[in-house]
């Protein structure tokens, strides 16, 4: 057997054969037609994924890379708000204080709405920059990308937004949202190898870069390059994921992005269909702003089993799922269903994990399978 499990984690994610094949050739030259012509096929087809019509730059580094370059080459001792719902949320926080910069949390639960009100007291007190996780990964929930955004050309400030999870998988307009930095990384929605991050940058950010930026996330330094003929990166970068990350991309370009996200809508739908089935409660607390991740879905374990339990017996049955991370851990368990996933995967996940609910000492009220299946059908 190829792969000893099926991965419906919220990344990294199951890689198509396509993807997989394009890191097995022979080592090209990084600064050649050929390279060139790879990264043009990736920022034709992300720039329209980020929905702007600024060129994303590729980084060789994990998601957290590009959330750094946002904030090291604009937030240096800036004012900035984080606006926070779960662990990513947190961490841009943590990224803004090594860079000196003076911190407001503006935060809530773990899945609960954010707080705009307090947001708009900030803005209007004089903060500098914005950051905001579009789908907080780590509770299931959606965050109102466009009102931010609008709030935040309001005030003048910059809008710096996490696109993680949502980049490929849903709806993001960028530019239409008044987005000035947005990053993504290639293990979720795009459904590519772990190790690239990708970012794009308005105008208005281009022009308050810091002075003083980091030496290999200079952002400036990758702009030059990228518009040099052809197209390049300053320094060398991980070429086998570049060409894996190029076909995962043709094959975003083949599907059409308007199906991939409609897509991954009916994937949310069947699982949280499958939840409610099963008379568990969903984690996240959206409102009329905010709504449920459609690329991950959280779910509340029910009293008496454990983390352990559930996701031990999901993983014997040749399948992982994710479990909460900090205090959320052996409170939730978590369904990714972002990528190259379609009824197969969907269905083969939840009939192992109500099986796992069962033999776990849990009855569901009805077949989560069944619901899911209705949803697909
Ligand atoms: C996965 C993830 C990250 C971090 O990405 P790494 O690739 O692990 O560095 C950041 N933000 C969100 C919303 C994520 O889901």
């Amino acid at each position: 057997m190829e792969n000893e499990t099926l991965i419906m984690l919220p990344g990294p994610v199951q890689l198509p054969e396509r993807v997989r094949f394009a890191m097995a050739r022979q080592a090209i030259n990084h600064r050649s037609p050929e390279f060139g012509a790879a990264f043009t096929d990736i920022v034709r087809v992300l720039s329209s994924a980020f929905g702007t019509s600024q060129a994303p730059m590729i980084i060789s580094g994990s998601g957290t890379a590009a959330m750094e370059a946002a904030i090291a080459n604009t937030g240096r001792n800036k004012r900035i708000a984080n606006l926070i719902n779960g662990k990513f949320g947190e961490r841009m926080v943590s990224i803004s204080k090594r860079y000196g910069a003076e911190v407001t949390q503006i935060a809530s639960e773990w899945g609960a709405p954010l707080n705009l009100a307090s947001l708009e007291a900030e803005l209007e007190a004089g903060c500098d920059i914005v950051t905001m996780i579009h789908n907080e990964t780590s509770a299931g929930i959606l965050n109102p990308a466009e009102v931010v955004g609008k709030l935040c050309r309001k005030y003048d400030a910059l809008f710096i937004l996490d696109g993680i999870t949502s980049i490929g998988g849903d709806t993001v307009k960028a530019d239409e949202w008044g987005v000035d930095i947005m990053v993504t990384g290639s293990q979720k929605c795009l459904a590519a190898p772990s190790g690239l991050a990708m970012i794009s940058v308005s105008d208005r950010a281009w022009e308050r870069m810091t002075e003083n930026p980091p030496y290999y996330l200079d952002l400036p330094a990758y702009k030059k390059s990228a518009h040099k003929n052809p197209p390049e990166t300053p320094y060398t970068p991980a070429v086998p994921l570049v060409l894996a990350l190029r076909e995962s991309c043709l094959i975003i370009e083949e599907e059409g992005l308007e199906n991939r996200v409609q897509r991954h809508h009916r994937m949310g739908e069947a699982v949280r269909a499958a939840v409610n089935a099963w008379g568990l409660s969903l984690f996240s607390q959206p409102d009329a702003l905010h709504s449920y991740s459609n690329t991950v879905t959280a779910a509340c374990l029910p009293e008496g089993v454990t983390d352990k339990a559930l996701r031990g017996f999901v993983k014997k049955m040749g399948i992982q799922i994710a479990g909460g991370q900090d205090h959320a851990k052996d409170v939730i368990f978590r369904i990714g269903h972002m990528g190259a996933v379609g009824a197969p995967e969907i269905l083969g996940t939840l009939s192992v994990t109500e099986l796992a609910l069962r033999r776990a000492g849990y009855m569901p009220q009805e077949s989560g399978v069944m619901a899911a299946a209705e949803q697909l059908g």
